[in-house]
């Protein structure tokens, strides 16, 4: 099962366990099953829901949640989803990440065209001074050079 990423950081723990079961299938909105890892299950005996800021996992076997979520390498807190007002937060420090990676481009890249300039203005310098240096080869005018 492959669920695509989702961009609201507080479900993204729902994903990795979602990812990380075997026979997973959505039942419902928010409801899945899948086989559970923390005992040989042969039928989907796990189930998972999402329930507001927390994710249930029932086994009908009996697992307790704890050694399901750590048969698959997660802990029982990834069951516990961020609340709006922390996902907003971490939402907020991601962006600022971003913007300042953007802004650390278009400065790069205002630096490039800057350079692009000198470039172009030394390009046009040598090609005066190839003008130049015909006189200069004449032995005279030398001290015209621009500078
Ligand atoms: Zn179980």
């Amino acid at each position: 099962m492959n669920y695509s990423h989702s961009i609201l950081p507080q479900t993204d723990s729902l994903f990795k366990l979602l990812n990380r079961l075997e026979s997973v299938r959505q039942t419902g909105p928010n409801k899945w099953v899948a086989r559970c890892p923390a005992h040989p299950d042969r039928s989907p005996s796990l189930s998972i829901r999402l329930n507001g800021d927390r994710i249930l996992v029932y086994c009908f076997a009996g697992c307790p949640a704890n050694r399901i979520v750590e048969a698959v390498g997660m802990t029982v807190s990834d069951l516990f989803l961020d609340s709006p007002k922390k996902a907003k937060k971490k939402e907020r420090a991601t962006l600022k990440t971003l913007a300042a990676q953007i802004l650390e481009k278009a400065l790069v890249k205002e630096l490039e065209n800057e350079l692009l300039e000198e470039i172009k203005l030394i390009e046009r310098l040598l090609w005066r001074y190839n003008g130049w240096r015909v006189i200069m080869d004449d032995g005279k005018h030398a001290d015209d050079l621009p500078g």
